[in-house]
């Protein structure tokens, strides 16, 4: 078992482990991270390793608080500084023009560097202890759901890496908001826990872009992620879809009751609370994905605030390149 509570003696361990090229998972505010050392692309490469994750897409680097900002961006446009007085600590990303010391590796080649400074206890504790930038996609397999508890790292990677930090359930349950300010306007590439509503109340109006993933590198590289093994799909919640005879059949929904008969119904919101939904949607995903069903419904959700980030998820997760 790979889990250790966040003590202060644990904090140093771990922080220990970043600073000799080994991997660390920890608890973020919006998924559980993998991490390493963002200066040595050694020990960042374990990361790809680790998650069978191809080199075309890029890691965010991690820091403890804004100062640090200048180890790892060559610059820091005003409208980012605006938005991580607003934002951070929190679940925005930023993309910045990087420093040379950030390798090629981390970034996929890009001359830009992600940056994130996180909102959790645990993950601020250990990049402190770190005294480092810290690279850190999430902790898990590339392609599959996100984990969100310590017991879905362990599952999926705990065999691949000596520490996993647990700091309990991540408060927002999704990814973070990544946003591109080498660009004006500052362009969104990936729905998360921060809204599109919650950017432009600060930033005025940005752009959606298009998100690293979903560039055409190579052919079927694309829009899959984020993937339970079963087969999912969206429905609205209105449709009765037809069930064959036998088939073992899932729901995520919100609310309290299917409106067709189903072998497993997980509700992440009772209230239809989008935050509340955004929280408990991996958790949900996971439990679904291992009761072995033949296929998992998810009613789709408002696509406001944070419902974008949900469907975004949800899109990518009905999608199978297998
Ligand atoms: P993950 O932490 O696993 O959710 O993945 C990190 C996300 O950040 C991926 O979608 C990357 O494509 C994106 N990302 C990292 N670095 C950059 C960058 N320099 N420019 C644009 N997107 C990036
Ligand atoms: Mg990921």
């Amino acid at each position: 078992m790979a889990i250790f509570e966040p003590t202060k003696e644990n904090i140093s361990k771990a922080a220990e482990h970043i600073q000799n090229g080994n991997l660390v998972s920890f608890a973020t505010e919006t998924v559980y991270g993998l991490g390493a050392n963002a200066l040595d692309p050694t020990a960042c490469e374990k990361i790809f390793i680790a998650k069978e994750r191809p080199h075309y897409d890029p890691l965010i680097v991690h820091v403890a608080d804004v100062s640090m900002v200048s180890l790892v961006a060559a610059k820091f446009p005003e409208k980012a500084q605006q938005a991580a007085e607003a934002f951070w600590p929190g679940s925005l990303t930023m993309v910045l023009p990087k420093k040379d010391v950030i390798s090629d590796s981390i970034t996929a080649n890009m001359p830009t560097v992600a940056v994130r400074v996180p909102d959790h206890p645990v993950a601020k504790a250990l990049l402190e202890a770190s005294e480092r930038p810290v690279a850190a996609p999430s902790a898990n397999p590339f392609g599959y759901l996100s984990p969100t508890t310590a017991l879905h790292v362990e599952e999926q990677l705990g065999e691949k890496i000596p520490m996993i930090l647990d700091g309990g359930e991540c408060d927002c349950g999704v990814e973070s908001t990544i946003v591109d300010f080498t660009v004006e306007p500052p362009q969104l590439l990936r729905f998360g826990g921060i809204s599109k509503e919650q950017l432009e109340e600060v930033l005025g109006s940005i752009d959606l872009g298009k998100p690293v993933l979903e560039r055409p590198l190579a052919p079927g590289q694309l829009a899959s992620h984020y993937s339970p093994n079963t087969r999912l799909e969206i429905i609205s919640p209105d449709d009765v879809p037809l069930i064959e005879a036998g088939q073992k059949v899932g729901l995520l929904t919100s609310g309290k009751d299917a409106s067709f008969k189903v072998d497993m119904i997980e509700s992440v919101s009772v209230d239809n609370d989008l935050e509340e939904a955004a929280h408990n949607l991996f958790s949900a995903l996971h439990r679904l994905d291992d009761a072995k069903l033949d296929l998992i419904y998810a009613h789709s959700f408002p696509e406001e605030g944070i419902g974008r980030a949900i469907m975004d998820r949800l899109r990518k997760a009905a999608i199978k390149l297998k």
